[in-house]
């Protein structure tokens, strides 16, 4: 037995945590500090030393992706093969288990499990039903709240009626969403969690037998565990000595989504026999990061208390950029990109994260223009693009006719003269039987109500979703989404819509079938359950990382959201302004701000090497143009650790850095940093610009005879 390739690479703290001896263990540590390591290496060890087969391991991580990861890290270490270890994200794992279980979590065998957007719009089919005004009660507040109860793990049965009239519309909204769900076999994404928490809860004999062969359970990024999952594993490992979880109090970010910092307060009461490691050395950043990172965490409150360190040097100072404009730092980041890459670096080596997704547009126009590839990961991800969530439904309607969602997607696309009247009346019928879609249509055909148009168009829907059926029927399963694809009338519907956009489209639905072909179906090739319903399920989960070719050398563009435990040597972060980052809200209310600062603590100490913050002094952004100032988590690190940085040498900058109100970065002539001509003064760059119309002035560095404040109704500039 070689013990030694799972704890040689490893320091005093993280041996102690991997070789732990059986009983809950937390380990507790920043970023970093191989919080990852020591699960993964944790888990060889179970299979290794404490004797446990794949078949017992049972691993939470974040993303699929650190699943694969994980699982092949496990396979290298051990020179074993890891597939049938149970690795996932809650939501993944939790499908699996309603999968298999599906009789004992009251479900249907063909359930569907539906997106955020999918969700949406059941929400707003029910309005129509019981007459609710979407102005008075916004769909996406609705389903936040609904979400939020399921993620409590409270049903709507559960509420207790206080009197408000905002809870009692949103319990009356509650129930009849779940009756739809319930009706036409459709599962939300909170919905996975409590169902399957349920499903375990009062099936004893599936739940002894999972807690028997889930022999060790380990958990990362503890801290940004909701409720119910947190009482999912208080479940699975109540009364046993098998729990293994790691994470970071400075990294919960999740709360707007209800994650529980307070589990790592929980856990310690919760198994009062526990052991707490920490670790504290750092492996990833250089020492100027770490330190930048260590300052700006310290402006939260109430933390539990770390400071990393690292062997490493201090490294290259942290660079600031301010630019004038989203353009200027979308312009700015993709030359340091240049020169990174021209100096031998590596392209995957790279991420651009920012706050919200709609700021990708500005990097990804100028990748594009600069032939630069680049993926990004969750904006419009792969499975929700239009032309593929149409041939899903089509696909969901084989397996499931009842399925309302993908009844009302495409039962007129391509259109076949099915209009919103019949659909309506299809509805209302519905509705007043209690029916789904497909069986409403089905009595309106035989009572004969409908025009002979419209009854001709329905049925040739139907049939041709019973031609699909026969057609996939006994096929494998990319031949089953071939079928569709081809045989659904939405190739030759995209292939008719001009420009590229239809070419990209149809490309996408080729794509689909490929990604049909690679999918890796159950591990254990488990006979119960249909390969086209995981296909589906996983269409909904998955992040669509299909879009690029994962081993592409390409820039990495995502969220600070969807960064969370990477690792990068080039890190540029963006949009560091006020209003932006922290956002607007968070600003507002108490403790959203301390979760932007983690977030932001999250972004830093993904650089290994080097690290660039940038920010705009205009920005137009939703349309709307602001000046903002720049963010305090800049001005958070102490000044020993960064440096301001130029691009354009010839750009000498206003000697107040920082625009006060009433400043302007452009006006409608001229931009800060552009360089003009007049005709006394000759030559000259602008450092500011104040007022407007009639108003307007401009400062201006003149070459030859310096600063001079210039009304721009009277100076004749002429740009350069
Ligand atoms: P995060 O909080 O961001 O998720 P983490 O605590 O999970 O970070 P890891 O990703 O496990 O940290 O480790 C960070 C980096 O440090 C990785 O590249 C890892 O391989 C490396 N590392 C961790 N421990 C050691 C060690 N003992 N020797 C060498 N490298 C290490
Ligand atoms: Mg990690």
């Amino acid at each position: 037995m070689d013990v030694n390739t799972i704890i040689s690479s490893l320091n005093d703290a993280q041996r102690l945590a991997v070789s732990a001896q059986p009983k809950p263990v937390l380990v507790l540590a920043g970023a970093g500090s191989g919080k990852t390591r020591v699960l993964v290496h944790r888990i060889a060890w179970n299979i290794q030393v404490n004797g446990a087969s794949p078949h017992n391991i049972l691993a939470v991580t974040f993303t699929n992706k650190a699943a694969t990861e994980m699982r092949s890290r496990v396979e290298d270490l051990l020179k074993i093969s890891a597939r049938t270890m149970w690795i996932g994200t809650f939501h993944g794992l939790a499908h699996r288990l309603l999968r298999r279980h599906a009789k004992q979590a009251k479900l249907p065998d063909a359930f569907q499990v539906i997106d955020s957007d999918d969700q949406l719009r059941v929400i707003k089919r029910l309005y129509a039903g019981m007459n609710i005004d979407d102005s008075k009660w916004p769909p996406k507040q609705v389903q936040w709240y609904i979400n939020a109860q399921k993620d409590e793990g409270i049903r709507a049965k559960h509420m207790v009626e206080t009197g408000d009239v905002f809870q009692q519309q949103m319990i009356a909204i509650y129930k009849a969403y779940e009756e739809v769900c319930e009706r036409s076999g459709l599962v939300d994404f909170a919905e996975l969690l409590l169902r399957a928490h349920e499903m375990l809860r009062d099936n004893e004999d599936v739940l002894e037998f999972y807690r028997e062969r889930f022999r060790h359970v380990h958990v990362d990024e503890f801290q940004d565990t909701n409720t119910i999952q947190y009482a999912w594993l208080r479940l699975l490992t109540e009364g046993q000595d098998n729990l293994f979880v790691v994470g970071d109090d400075d990294q919960s970010i999740y709360g707007w989504r209800g994650a529980k910092i307070e589990n790592i307060y929980s856990f310690q009461k919760h198994y009062p026999n526990h052991q707490l490691i920490r670790l504290e050395q750092n492996y990833r950043s250089t020492g100027n990061i770490l330190k930048a990172a260590n300052h700006v965490i310290t402006n939260n409150d109430g933390r539990l208390g770390k400071e990393l360190w690292t062997e490493s040097g201090l490294g290259e100072l942290i660079s600031v950029y301010s630019a004038f404009n989203e353009q200027d730092e979308a312009y700015f980041v993709v030359e340091k990109i240049r020169q990174w890459v021209s100096d031998g670096g590596l392209r995957r080596d790279i991420a651009i994260l920012y706050r919200s997704n709609a700021q990708s547009r500005q990097f990804e126009e100028k990748l594009m223009v600069t032939g630069t590839p680049y993926r990004v990961y969750g904006g419009l991800r792969f499975f929700e693009r239009m032309e593929i969530k149409n041939a899903l439904a089509y696909l969901r309607l084989i397996s499931n006719r009842h399925d309302d969602a993908s009844f009302e997607r495409v039962v007129n696309t391509p259109t076949r003269g099915i209009g919103n009247k019949t659909i309506e009346n299809i509805r209302l019928l519905a509705r007043a039987q209690g029916a789904s879609l497909w069986r409403a249509a089905e009595l309106l055909i035989a009572q004969g109500t409908l025009s002979a148009r419209a009854t001709h168009a329905l049925k040739g829907f139907m049939q041709l979703l019973a031609r699909l059926e026969e057609a996939a029927d006994g096929q494998e399963l990319f031949e089953k989404v071939k079928v569709v694809v081809e045989q659904s009338g939405l190739i030759e519907l995209y292939k008719k819509e001009k420009g590229d956009k239809g070419e990209v489209r149809v490309e996408n639905l080729e794509e689909l079938v490929n990604a049909a072909r690679l999918f890796d179906f159950d591990v254990e090739n488990d006979e119960n359950l249909n390969e086209l319903d995981m296909f589906l399920a996983h269409a909904a989960l998955e992040a669509g990382d299909a879009q690029a070719d994962e081993y592409e050398d390409c820039v990495q563009l995502m969220t600070l959201h969807s960064a969370k435990g990477l690792e990068f040597k080039l890190v540029f972060l963006v949009g560091l302004e006020e209003g932006l980052f922290p956002s607007q809200q968070s600003t507002e209310e108490a403790g959203r701000l301390e979760e932007e600062r983690r977030l932001c603590y999250v972004g830093i100490t993904r650089a290994m090497q080097q690290l660039y913050l940038t920010h705009a002094e205009s920005r137009r952004l939703y349309g709307k143009e602001s000046y903002p100032r720049q963010s305090r988590f800049v001005r958070e690190i102490p000044a020993e650790y960064v440096q301001d940085v130029r691009i354009r040498a010839n750009v000498s900058r206003p000697v107040t850095a920082k625009p006060r109100s009433g400043l302007a970065a452009s006006s409608g002539t001229f931009k800060l940093g552009e360089r003009v001509k007049h005709a006394k003064f000759g030559e000259g760059v602008v450092l500011q610009i104040e007022g407007a119309g009639a108003q307007e002035r401009v400062q201006v560095n003149f070459n030859d005879v310096g600063l001079k404040f210039l009304m721009l109704s009277y100076a004749k500039l002429e740009r350069l």
